[in-house]
């Protein structure tokens, strides 16, 4: 196993961080946590391993980090919320109106939370 599928493995303890189900090989998946549909990239603090099931049904959307990783470690969510916070920073532009709103949503729950 190389090194960043071990880094996020022990993210959630080789769980999927969503349903818990153990997740070995070929069954893991890399879920972007700020989505690849706004842009998110696979930087280490932006992925949490999911099974395909529930990565399938996560699809594009933001999730609340607390209760949709329910397997991860806090650190893990810790990460995962900044990166969110400092990858919307001065990107409005680059949303119409109805994402930005969904985007100040997501934001505002995110530094309750934090
Ligand atoms: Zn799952």
């Amino acid at each position: 196993m190389d090194k960043k599928r071990y880094i996020v493995l022990q993210k959630t303890n080789g769980k999927c961080g969503h349903c818990g189900k153990p997740i070995v090989g070929a069954t893991v998946t890399f879920d972007h946590v700020t989505p690849k549909y706004y842009g998110g990239t696979l930087h280490q603090n932006n992925v949490i391993a999911l099974c395909k099931d529930c990565n399938k049904a996560k699809g594009s959307s933001l999730v609340n980090i607390d209760k949709y990783y329910k397997f991860a470690s806090k650190k893990a969510k810790i990460q995962a919320k900044f990166y969110a916070i400092d990858f919307f920073k001065d990107r409005g532009r680059f949303f119409n109106k109805k994402e930005r709103s969904v985007i100040s949503t997501y934001i505002k729950t995110l530094k309750k939370t934090i």
